[in-house]
């Protein structure tokens, strides 16, 4: 389909252009050559005419010279006898004599004699076919009236010149044809040098959009569809990563759902075989309600990575005093911490930190934070949560003494679905959320990690008056759009 299209735009616009006007300079060629060489030998004609004229009107005024034997001597002994004929013409419209050596002595007809009889100037001239040939003629009343003499004729055959003008034509149409040829082998050249790739990369985008992500597009040339390939052959490779991401997303949540739903039905059914019980009742209560903790954190957590997504998530942007927001979720893990055997211990070296953000998002991503602080790390290490300011920004740093990140991994980790670690639970988006999160109240969150040392989450969140300023940076055109979602 493709193809057709591109050669038949090519056929009709180019090809189609150059065919018009090389039939246009063909049709000129054509013309001027023949108005050259037929205006030209009526030149000779005439130039001839006019000689025999003047040697007319001299024998005329010599009287020592027999008129009439002079004249039948021009025409016979006529120079040009070969190129063109010489007659004379008596009054009766007759021939007399002519240079060929046939002398007619009857009427033939002659459209220039009878236009030079007409004519003022004594002229006339005839070109076309006359007795089956083509011819050009010219007549001119003679210069002295005799009887046997009114005027003289010349004839050319136009033959040989219309032989002449068909190589000339016949040259330069052959000259357009070789042009046309070329054109055709360098434009289908080109043409296949388009389309059949392009058929290609049709075909390879096809197969990508039915989900074979591992077809590859062969680079041939360092050109613009050298360039489309290698974009096509990224586009395939991404959607590939997306894809594997995506299952490994979709596995994990579900490992992460029915890990809390087992235990929660577990213990439901320990509690109700448990009788009187009551140390079995209330371990098993604790797990649930702690299960089910997490299952909600799990689900608000999906639940907003996908207003996040579609852009449906709704900020409530205010005043409020980020310490609160820490202490709250520092609290909420000091007991898991505790069970878990890990160091825990947060300091704050502030007294208040106003901020503008929304309070539960907030809160969201320390407990994030915290919580992979604890989950990458084992029992005996150590976790030590830091508050303080550092010019416009409070800094709230998390670090631990776990398992780390590898280098390769580092740059990654804050991409959706990305797990560097898949030994232990976690959907991969929590970090995406909370630099998304974070970013939305104009900070940042910077993760430093060493393998197998541990890892040092530092988020900062602009005070009041920086939030100002840079909300007025988000608002002015080309300085980074109005991503703010409140
Ligand atoms: P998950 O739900 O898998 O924890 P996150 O988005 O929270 O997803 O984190 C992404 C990845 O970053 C994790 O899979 C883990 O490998 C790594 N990571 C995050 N925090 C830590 C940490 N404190 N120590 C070691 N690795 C971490």
């Amino acid at each position: 389909m493709a193809q057709k299209k591109i050669t038949q735009r090519w056929l009709t616009g180019s090809l189609g252009v150059i065919l018009v006007i090389l039939v246009i300079v063909e049709i000129a060629v054509w013309t001027v050559v023949r108005t050259f060489y037929y205006s030209s030998a009526q030149q000779t004609l005439l130039s001839q005419a006019n000689t025999v004229n003047t040697l007319l009107a001299k024998y005329a005024e010599d009287p020592s010279t027999d008129y009439q034997r002079e004249v039948r001597n021009l025409v016979e002994n006529f120079e040009l006898r070969d190129r063109m004929e010489l007659m004379a013409v008596d009054a009766y419209g007759n021939v007399t004599s002519t240079s060929s050596g046939f002398a007619v002595n009857e009427k033939i007809e002659m459209p220039d004699f009878e236009a030079a009889l007409a004519s003022p100037d004594r002229m006339g001239s005839f070109q076309g076919e006359l007795g089956g040939e083509k011819i050009i003629a010219i007549s001119s009343i003679a210069p002295v009236n005799d009887e046997s003499l009114v005027a003289v004729r010349l004839v050319a055959s136009l033959t040989k010149v219309d032989g002449l003008i068909y190589t000339v034509v016949t040259m330069a149409v052959l000259a357009g044809i070789a042009i046309i040829f070329f054109m055709l082998l360098s434009g289908s050249y080109f043409i296949s040098s388009i389309v059949i790739p392009v058929g290609e990369i049709g075909k390879t985008a096809r197969k990508i959009a039915h989900g074979n992500f591992s077809t590859r597009l062969e680079k041939k040339n360092d050109d613009e569809i050298g360039d489309l390939c290698e974009a096509i052959n990224y586009m395939a490779e991404e959607l590939g990563n997306t894809d594997k991401m995506k299952n490994e997303f979709i596995s994990s949540v579900s490992h992460e759902l029915r890990t809390p739903l087992t235990a929660i039905k577990g213990w439901s059914e320990t509690i109700l075989d448990a009788g009187d019980d009551r140390e079995t009742i209330q371990k098993g209560m604790r797990v649930i309600i702690s299960e089910t903790d997490r299952l909600s954190l799990m689900v608000e957590e999906l639940l907003d990575f996908s207003r996040m997504q579609s852009g449906r998530l709704k900020l409530i942007i205010e005043k409020i005093d980020l310490l609160a927001e820490l202490e709250e979720a520092v609290l909420m893990y000091t007991e898991k911490a505790r069970r878990e055997q890990l160091d825990f211990q947060y300091e704050e070296r502030l007294e208040a930190a106003i901020v503008m953000a929304d309070k539960n998002r907030l809160r969201q991503v320390f407990i994030n934070i915290i919580d992979n602080a604890i989950k990458y790390s084992d029992a005996g290490g150590k976790i030590r949560i830091l508050a303080a300011a550092e010019g416009d920004y409070f800094v709230v740093s998390v670090s631990d003494t776990g398992c780390g990140i590898s280098p390769e991994d580092l740059p990654k980790i804050k991409q959706k679905f990305y797990k560097a670690n898949l030994t232990r639970r976690g959907s991969g988006i929590g970090l995406a959320v909370a630099d998304e999160l974070v970013s939305s109240f104009g900070g940042s969150i910077d993760v430093q990690s060493t393998l197998g040392e541990g890892t040092t989450v530092t988020i900062r969140i602009p005070n009041v008056r920086r939030y100002e300023i840079w909300q007025q940076a988000q608002q002015t055109p080309g300085k980074g759009g109005e991503e703010q979602k409140n």
